[in-house]
């Protein structure tokens, strides 16, 4: 199969998304789409300082020169996450009301509307959003869209994130990061002369995410297995057997190719098809991503600046391609079941535990709230280890197959750009082997960290990351550039 043929299949189960382009110069086909996927309605541009003149402006005459009546609204600001106070603004701005939209924007003493008054009626009234950006401003139309009840046209302005197809976004609300179900976009469209032409370290952070696929695929199998969250082959299909091909490429990443830079995006879309059609992140994120929500949650900064999500999931992809070079060294067809379940904790002391971890941390009950969710009494555990005992040889082979080593990781990233160290994005090598006990228990899929749990390794298992001669070696502190 050709690009062109990959994704007209995976249209065909991506659930939101009616239309993808993509190509070199396919920017002038905006206003045919829009009025293709919401005929007669108007719209308004969303964009920020940076894509407005990357690209936005040329959206915007484009709209207009067709005789679509567009509005525009530009964020003026220099960096900003997806926090709530922007789906409020935004809402105002498809309210028709851009000076509230503005008052939300810059607002000193703003505080949260309840995310389920947010909701609007629908209304052909309302301007149609078309997000001129990446990651964050699509995030944005994403859910100030669906809070409208009415769909929305992305218009990617760098190969960075898998966001832009994906169901649901991801916002900081009541201080956590929490993904909230809403549609993907009705319509993508990705001009690869625009993508080629954003800052580098753009599309090595979206190559970060692609590559973030290749441990988070790896947990899914486990949690397969697990019999937690089966392996949905609709939404696998799309992604995970082109993904080795996809990133096969860092050299041309480096080089700006415009084909290499295509097969990025592409793979960050399949990503998205991947979600639309489990209706859920579990395809493309895990424990690698839960590093960079706990840094977002933490208002990590280096140098003064957030660091952005697909910099930060490089430093979880690496440590958790570690991870997995350090759990192929156990055997886990000698696990004794009946032991396991024998020391397996009961909720209260699970939940007691959460409690000590998150004592601290900006979301204190985050970590309570999911273990709960995922808590397996002793008998499941049995069955787990049992399980996964009795498969072991073959299992492992299957899992080798999904995984790169730590060392393959770490060169493809150093090819295209992205961080090969936590020095690189301001986190010590110390700060990293302390987040792990928040990344097992804040999210309530099934890691491979939960899997050392049931089989009395992890303490052995995280610390050999931090070994002498290992990966992360705890004596060998890079220091800040
Ligand atoms: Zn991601």
């Amino acid at each position: 199969m050709d690009s062109k043929e990959r994704i007209a299949a995976a249209l065909k189960v991506a659930t939101d998304t009616k239309v993808f382009e993509m190509g070199q110069g396919i920017l002038p086909k905006v206003p045919e789409v829009f009025q293709q996927l919401f005929p007669g309605r108007k719209a308004v541009i969303i964009a920020d300082i940076n894509t407005w003149p990357a690209c936005g402006e040329a959206v915007y005459a484009l709209m207009t020169g067709a005789g679509i009546p567009t509005e525009k609204y530009i964020i003026d600001k220099e960096e900003f996450h997806a926090e709530w106070r922007y789906i409020e603004m935004a809402d105002k701005i498809l309210d028709g009301d851009m000076a509230a939209a503005k008052r939300i924007e810059d607002d000193p003493d703003y505080t949260e509307t309840p995310a389920e008054k947010c909701f609007r009626e629908a209304s052909d009234a309302y301007p149609i959003a078309v997000s001129v950006g990446a990651g964050v401003i699509n995030d944005i139309c994403k859910l100030t869209s669906h809070h409208h009840r009415q769909g929305y046209l992305c218009v990617a302005t760098a190969a960075s994130v898998d966001g832009f197809s994906s169901f649901g976004a991801s916002i900081t609300y009541q201080n956590a990061k929490q993904t909230f179900e809403c549609p993907a976009p009705t319509g993508i469209i990705a001009d690869v002369d625009v993508l080629v032409a954003a800052p580098r370290w753009m599309v090595a952070s979206g190559y970060a995410d692609l590559a973030a696929k290749v441990p988070a695929g790896a947990e899914w199998m486990i949690a397969d297995l697990m019999g937690t969250e089966p392996i949905i082959p609709a939404a696998w299909d799309v992604l995970y057997p082109n993904l080795h091909k996809y990133l096969g490429n860092p050299e041309g990443i480096a080089a700006l190719d415009p084909q290499a830079v295509a097969d990025i995006f592409e793979g960050l879309t399949m990503s998205g098809f991947a979600m639309q059609a489990a209706r859920s992140s579990r395809p493309a994120s895990c424990c690698e991503h839960l590093f960079s929500h706990i840094l977002d949650m933490t208002h990590h900064r280096f140098h003064g600046k957030l660091q952005s999500h697909g910099i930060q999931v490089a430093v979880g992809t690496l440590t958790m391609c570690a991870v997995f070079d350090e759990f192929f060294r156990f055997d886990l067809s000698k696990l004794d079941p009946d032991a396991c379940a024998a020391a397996w904790p009961t909720i209260d002391q699970e939940q007691m535990r959460a409690i000590e971890i998150f004592r601290t941390f900006p979301a204190p009950k985050l970590g309570y709230t999911e273990i709960t969710k995922k808590y397996n009494d002793a008998r499941t555990v049995r069955e787990q280890v049992a399980k996964v005992k009795e498969v072991w040889p073959a299992f492992k082979q299957k899992l080798q197959a999904q995984l790169w080593s730590f060392e393959k990781m770490r060169k493809c990233f150093g090819i295209v750009g992205a961080p090969t160290d936590p020095s690189d994005i301001g986190v010590t090598r110390h700060m990293l082997h302390d987040m792990f006990e928040r990344v097992q228990l804040m999210r309530w899929r099934f890691n491979v960290l939960d899997l050392a749990k049931r089989g009395r390794f992890y303490d052995e298992l995280v610390n050999a990351v931090f070994l002498p001669g290992h990966a992360w070696d705890i004596n060998e502190e890079q220091p800040f550039k």
